[in-house]
């Protein structure tokens, strides 16, 4: 479905609520100032202006929170609540973010400075997402087990308990929509700590939920800091499962914190993502698919293709081809209508884009376009493609998380899978020919969690997503992400 509303009709919508009240915690069915009465500021990327301020959650908001969620997790109307009654609110959810989806994606441009198309595209994707867990809860099924004719074994699927859940602020609305339909679906109760650079729709979409009819405390919503808020959220005792989703140095350090009483984890971490291009393609379909899934969110995708493999013969054209095509995603307003690419998040991440565009160029990388540093206001980089890159410099092996692609030359198959399965990161990658074995043999050797051929980026809640190497621990979508939400137990009763 797309918006009807017009994009400044939304953006007043976004600003009104924006402005409207105090952005507060929510913790058991109840908006709450935090318990050390702080605030944080949340800044509008475009304009570096400031949009409001947050309540700053802090330990002691996370054990209010996490007694709230185990409070809702052993209550009756949660824990007793029929799964089709799950199944119906879960659905209820999924209309009321259909209604509000130029409202969401408005504020998550103004918060995290993405293009309102794009935008909008998420705030979509999170009704399917609904939707398909929805689904889900009266299928979450145990077993029965054969056994000798004195006995019956079989076997229950219960959920976890009391989740944790930490998001970046890359897709806020998308990131807040799995983690919470996921693990709602299976009976679990959350406390979600979105990051504090772009929390708004994580606290709007709460909103929204609180409005259908899950009983108080099933979800609770902690803006705050990483290191305060998500460290104690991943250390604590009453805590069931911490399900993360951000960079890999941090991921680490949630799999240490979470040791304290070994709750479960699952980890989605970055990627470096290969894209492989043989020579046989559809050329032009590849270098369209190349160059939206790197500037795309100006990049800060964890699943972005950054590593373009071209084979030999056909790199010069490619190389081109994408550098001119790239050249055309018009950075600007994220609410006008021409354009493609947003700001990036804050000052301290476009710096650090422009460290790796000059670490790029002192390593003998080509510089084929960009590179230029943005006058006026805004954190915007733009699109930047660097040719004949060695796999193994700093740009090729390092996550970015801005629009800046490596090209980098191939000779053959092995080559390909070679040079792609050469880094610390096993996300996503893709591979384009009309080779159908070939496409099959090189898809069964990347070593990556999810893969496309032929296509880069599309998603659906019915294919697993997770990583490979270290970009991370379990799945989320699918079945194994039921599995990653519940625990087995076996019984067995003797005649
Ligand atoms: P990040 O620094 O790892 O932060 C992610 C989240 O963790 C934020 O909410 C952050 O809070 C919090 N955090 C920071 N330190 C923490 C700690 N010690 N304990 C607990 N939580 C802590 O990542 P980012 O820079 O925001 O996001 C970009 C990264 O996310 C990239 O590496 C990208 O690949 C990855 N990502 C992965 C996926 C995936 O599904 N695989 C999807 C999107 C993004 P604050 O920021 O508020 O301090
Ligand atoms: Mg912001």
């Amino acid at each position: 479905m797309t918006s009807t509303v017009p994009a400044e009709a939304a953006r007043a919508q976004a600003l009104a609520w924006i402005r409207q009240a105090p952005k507060r915690l929510l913790i058991g069915g109840q908006w709450v100032e935090a318990a050390s009465g702080k605030r944080f500021e949340t800044i509008n990327p475009t304009t570096e202006q400031l949009l409001c301020r947050v309540a700053e959650a802090d330990s002691a908001d996370v054990d209010a929170a996490v007694a709230a969620a185990r409070k809702a997790f052993e209550a009756p109307s949660w824990a007793g609540m029929s799964p089709h009654a799950r199944t119906r609110a879960l659905l209820k959810i999924a209309d009321t973010i259909e209604a509000h989806i130029p409202e969401l994606a408005a504020i998550e441009s103004l918060d995290n400075g993405m293009p309102l198309w794009y935008a909008t595209a998420a705030a979509t994707a999170c009704v399917d997402i609904f939707r398909y867990y929805a689904g889900w809860c009266s299928k979450v099924l145990g077993t029965t087990i054969p056994s000798d004719g004195g006995t019956l074994i079989y076997t229950l699927r219960e959920p976890l308990g009391v989740c944790g859940q930490i998001i970046p602020w890359n897709v806020p609305v998308l990131m807040a929509s799995i983690k919470f339909a996921n693990a709602l679906c299976c009976g679990n109760t959350v406390v979600l700590k979105p990051a504090e650079l772009a929390c708004l729709t994580s606290i709007r979409l709460a909103e929204l939920v609180q409005e259908t009819d899950l009983p108080p405390g099933v979800v609770n919503v902690l803006p705050g800091f990483g290191p305060t808020a998500g460290a104690a959220l991943a250390q604590h005792l009453g805590v069931d499962k911490i399900a993360f989703t951000g960079s890999t140095a941090v991921g680490k350090q949630v799999v240490r914190d979470a040791t304290s009483n070994l709750k479960k984890v699952t980890l989605e971490l970055g990627g470096k993502a290969p894209n492989v291009v043989f020579a046989d393609a559809d050329i032009e379909k590849a270098v369209q698919a190349a160059v939206k899934t790197f500037c795309g969110n100006s990049g800060q995708v964890c699943s972005a293709g950054t590593r373009l493999f071209v084979q030999e013969s056909i790199h010069e054209q490619v190389a081109e081809r994408v550098a001119q095509l790239a050249g055309t995603w018009k950075a600007g307003d994220p609410f006008a209508a021409d354009t493609r690419l947003g700001p990036l998040i804050s000052a301290k991440q476009r710096d650090r884009v422009r460290a790796y565009i000059g670490a790029g160029q002192e390593g003998g990388a080509a510089l084929r376009l960009g590179g230029q540093a943005w006058s006026g206001a805004g954190y915007f980089v733009e699109p930047t493609v660097f040719d004949h890159v060695k796999n193994g410099m700093r740009i090729a092996q390092e996550e970015i998380f801005g629009p800046v692609l490596s090209i980098i030359p191939f000779k053959d198959e092995d080559d390909a899978v070679l040079q792609g399965n050469d880094t610390h990161y096993g996300l996503s990658a893709a591979v384009w020919t009309r080779d159908v074995s070939r496409a099959h043999k090189v898809v069964k050797a990347l070593k990556a969690g999810r893969l496309w051929i032929n296509t880069f980026g599309e998603a659906d809640p019915a294919m697993a997503f997770g990583g490979y190497k270290q970009s991370g621990w379990g799945r989320e979508f699918g079945q194994e992400s039921i599995e990653a939400y519940t625990q087995t137990k076996s019984v067995m009763v003797r005649f």
